[in-house]
């Protein structure tokens, strides 16, 4: 049988975190002195059960069950107390807790950590594939121990408690920006980890299919011309540019890159940090990187109409010219330049590709499961592609931190700039014709091609297929 255990809380209190994580158990239901336990299968001997009846002071009747669905309702119930004090091999005295955290964080993928104190608990959650997933609990003492420990690494004022404060930690392991703010209970901190090293991005490995790849390098190879990519934040259009530049890195070439923040770090290119405090903006950069005898010129992002210009007439001087754009989709690229103010025969000129991106998580392969297509769950002005009977749908195993998904894939909308676009662009009717242009497929077609792959849930693409 397998079924999802659920734990009233009229009896979760009788049995302690310790108690269910050491002896694998969990209560079932309590009544006339007895309480019924769910055991794992392995545990399910006489000796145990005597066990338990001493330390819990009752008479106990054990259930036996699966150990999988006994870890998946622990990790649920009983979250491991991963706790500092309790845990010997993170000890927050020992002064490393802090790095072992940082090591642990980076080698799980992990973007940012927080760290959170409320009225009797303090907690740190990584995000994992964009979701937060609580990793520790952490005694009082400890967190505002480890908190001046982060001031201290991030060289902000320890004794500063009620102003918010911005710091980076910063060392041959670590590119890290701190955020602290005071909230009702103490300090909240967010790290963000930065600095990845990109040489490992891999541009066949983002979710390109096979013909999109093939424009899209057809694009970037071009000597000069601009590369634009949008979508909201969180959409990995900084992973597929440095994936994008690191094609590009080659001794022939000069690289210049303006972000802000930089997240990646790839050798043989020349990255500025934006700094807009000082004067160091993203148009001011572009007029300097101009002088300095480019080949390919990364802009963080074309959020106004002077770097936008200026992006425009780096690309007629014979430069690649790669950056990002606040859209939501690769022909409303097109409109926000116009916006801008760049006149449409100079986009068609000077456009080699638009590219509008998404990310959604995977479904983890241990544990998704096959489900009916029903036509009511999807929105209700969506028009299928074609017929589908069924799709998949996240459960969660340990396998996926029960969360049912595993890792991230893009979802890519390409709108390449041939002849018959070029010509829709000068002439102002590119929304009208572009999706008649064979090539070209809509973030929500994309989506639901992936859906029907299995590789994601409706869940997860269901904001984009109500939004184009
Ligand atoms: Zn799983």
């Amino acid at each position: 049988m397998s079924k999802d255990i659920t734990i009233l809380s009229e009896v979760q209190y009788m049995v302690s975190n310790e108690l269910a994580n050491q002896y694998r158990i969990l209560p079932k239901f309590f009544s006339k002195n007895t309480l019924e336990l769910y055991v794992d299968d392995s545990n399910n001997n006489e000796d145990t059960r005597e066990e338990l009846e001493l330390f819990l002071g009752k008479n106990v009747a054990f259930y036996p069950m699966d150990t999988s669905e006994i870890e998946k309702a622990l990790s649920i119930y009983y979250r491991k107390e991963r706790a500092l004090s309790a845990n010997k091999s993170l000890n927050v005295d020992k002064g490393d807790f802090l790095e072992n955290l940082l090591t642990e964080a980076k080698s799980l993928k992990c973007s940012d950590i927080h760290f959170e104190v409320y009225d009797d608990s303090s907690r740190i959650r990584f995000r994992i594939d964009g979701q937060l997933i609580e990793r520790y609990k952490i005694e009082h003492a400890n967190y505002l121990e480890l908190v001046n420990k982060v001031k201290i690494k991030a060289k902000l004022n320890i004794t500063e408690k009620r102003l918010p404060q911005d710091g980076r930690i910063t060392n041959e392991s670590f590119d890290i920006r701190v955020s602290i703010l005071p909230t009702l209970f103490g300090e909240k901190i967010v790290m963000r980890l930065l600095g990845q090293d990109a040489s490992n991005i891999d541009l066949n490995t983002l979710g390109l299919q096979k013909e999109e790849l093939e424009s899209y390098l057809e694009a970037v190879k071009k000597p000069n011309g601009i590369i634009l990519i949008s979508g909201p934040t969180g959409s990995g259009k900084t992973t597929t540019l440095y994936a994008t530049l690191r094609l590009l890195n080659e001794s022939r070439r000069n690289i210049v890159t303006v972000e802000d923040p930089i997240e990646y770090t790839l050798k043989g290119i020349n990255q500025v940090q934006l700094k807009e405090d000082i004067g160091l903006t993203f148009s001011s950069a572009l007029k300097s990187f101009l002088r300095q005898d480019p080949d390919v010129i990364m802009l963080g992002e074309i959020r106004d109409s002077e770097t936008a210009l200026m992006a425009i007439r780096a690309s007629l001087t014979g430069h690649l010219v790669l950056s990002t754009i606040h859209t939501n989709s690769a022909i409303g690229t097109i409109s926000r330049l116009i916006d801008m103010g760049v006149p449409s025969y100079l986009i068609a000129e000077t456009l080699n590709l638009s590219v509008a991106q998404r990310l959604v998580r995977k479904l983890c392969n241990y544990c998704k499961k096959e489900t009916k297509c029903n036509l009511k769950d999807f929105p209700l002005n969506f028009i299928f592609p074609y017929e589908i009977s069924s799709y998949y749908k996240p459960t969660g195993c340990n396998q996926c931190f029960h969360t049912g998904y595993k890792g991230r894939t893009a979802i890519y909308e390409i709108l390449n700039i041939n002849n018959t676009i070029t010509e829709e662009i000068k002439n102002n009717t590119i929304t009208k014709l572009a999706s008649n242009d064979k090539d070209y497929k809509s973030l929500s077609k994309k989506a639901f091609e992936i859906l029907a792959m299995g590789e994601t849930s409706l869940e997860e693409i269901y904001s984009i297929l109500i939004n184009i």
